[in-house]
């Protein structure tokens, strides 16, 4: 057999790809990472990405242990203090507090680039960690030794596992005939970032509207972002308006709680599909983040569930010989652990988006209630609370 040029390769070198290859680096494990597009690395001070993230405890754990969080500028993160929501009946009204979940913040705000940068410096550091970028892979093979990667420029590589970190359209998850339950959401998430005329307080919103979910997310300064998940027409509709307009839309939509907005950057919308991916590994194959599944975004989850695979992956690597990463049996084990999580939140999310976006009356009178029964049991909330900031 030919000598192997790593012991994996991690395709994709997006917020998750990267985070493993961080997670991975200063290990016996020689790394590859190739990515398609070199990320930005310089931006001006004085703009704001608009996708921007709500990054959980256990996110923030796994970021701060491989080195990542301490490249953030402080400046740039905003904490979450507490989280309102509020159903479509203009009544009920469900709110989550830092204190009552014994803890200082219920999640930080952070810009995606902001955090592709850190963890991209992260990993070009890493000795044992190499990157291939830009590099484009044209086919994979695998036999009972390893896997094979041709790249369109005719190089071949080969490892003991490949890792698809390369996204919901995973080239590795298609090469390989793995199966996937797409279900489109019908909807897109529309995204932009506003200054506001009164502070935001740490606190974020969320309304569920008939015709979508609309969500508030406090950003450092007098700033906030807004993600609102809705179908084609308020989609386009939305996309139509120039910054004026849409500022004043989002900020009545929003009952006006934080003032008038004005709009900085740039609009973008993002279709949403549940992805239910068939199974996460095979002999020398894994997939991790949105190769391996994607949820709606109204809880603000996707990349927390991405960083969750990469502490369990890791985790499991990390504790065999590199002789072993690409064995079935080690890669099951990861494949056991994250199936309930992974189940559990896209389950949840889906099943909100569904609950909501019915237009039956009944239905809606018991959503409502059910918001308002449970802002009235403190133990449930705390209960919530901590399994949102722990996912
Ligand atoms: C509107 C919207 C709002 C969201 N809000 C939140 C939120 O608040 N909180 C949250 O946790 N999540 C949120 N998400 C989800 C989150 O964006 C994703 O879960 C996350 O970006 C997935 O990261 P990833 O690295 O797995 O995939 P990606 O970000 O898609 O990265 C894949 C990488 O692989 C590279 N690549 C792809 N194909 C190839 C190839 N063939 N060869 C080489 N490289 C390749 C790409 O260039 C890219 O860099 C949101 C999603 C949407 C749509």
């Amino acid at each position: 057999m030919k000598s192997l040029d790593a012991d994996l390769i991690i395709v994709g070198g997006g917020l998750v790809g990267a985070a493993l290859a961080a997670a991975l680096a200063n290990t016996p494990l020689s790394v590859l990472l190739l990515e398609g597009r070199p990320p930005a690395l310089d931006f001006p001070a004085d703009t704001w990405d608009a996708r921007i993230y709500a990054i959980s405890r256990a996110s923030r754990r796994l970021l701060t242990d491989i080195g990542a969080w301490g490249r953030l500028d402080p400046a740039r993160l905003q904490p979450v203090a507490e989280m309102r929501i509020f159903g479509d009946d203009g009544r009920a009204q469900l709110g989550f507090a830092a204190p009552e979940a014994g803890v200082d913040e219920l999640a930080v705000i952070l810009e995606n680039r902001a955090l592709q940068r850190a963890l991209w410096l992260t990993v070009n550091e890493a000795p044992n960690v190499r990157v291939l970028c830009p590099a484009q892979p044209a086919a994979l093979q695998i036999d009972a030794d390893a896997a094979h990667l041709t790249l369109a420029d005719g190089a071949t590589l080969s490892a003991r596992l490949v890792v698809g970190a390369d996204g919901a359209h995973s080239w590795v998850r298609g090469q390989r005939g793995i199966q996937v339950a797409k279900r489109p959401y019908g909807q897109s998430g529309v995204v932009a970032n506003f200054e506001c005329e009164k502070p935001h307080r740490g606190v974020a919103h969320q309304w569920f509207f008939e015709d979508g979910v609309l969500a508030w997310l406090p950003l450092a300064g007098q700033r906030m972002s807004m993600v609102w998940s809705c179908g084609d027409a308020l989609r386009d509709e939305l996309l139509a308006l120039d910054a004026v307009a849409l500022a004043e839309r989002v900020a009545v939509a929003g009952g006006r709680r934080l003032g008038y907005l004005h709009q900085i950057g740039k609009t973008a919308a993002f279709p949403l599909q549940l992805n239910h991916v068939a199974h996460l590994v095979e002999a020398r194959l894994a997939l991790v983040g949105d190769a391996a599944h994607t949820v709606h975004p109204l809880a603000g989850q996707g990349v927390n569930l991405g960083f969750g695979d990469v502490a369990e992956l890791a985790r499991i690597l990390i504790a065999e010989s590199p002789q072993r990463c690409g064995d079935y049996l080690v890669l099951r084990r990861y494949e056991r652990a994250r199936r309930e999580p992974v189940y559990l939140m896209q389950t949840v999310c889906d099943g909100l988006q569904k609950l909501f976006n019915n237009p039956n009356p009944l239905l809606k009178a018991a959503r409502n209630l059910g918001l308002g029964l449970t802002d009235r049991q403190s133990w449930l909330k705390h209960r919530l609370v901590r399994h949102a900031m722990d996912a």
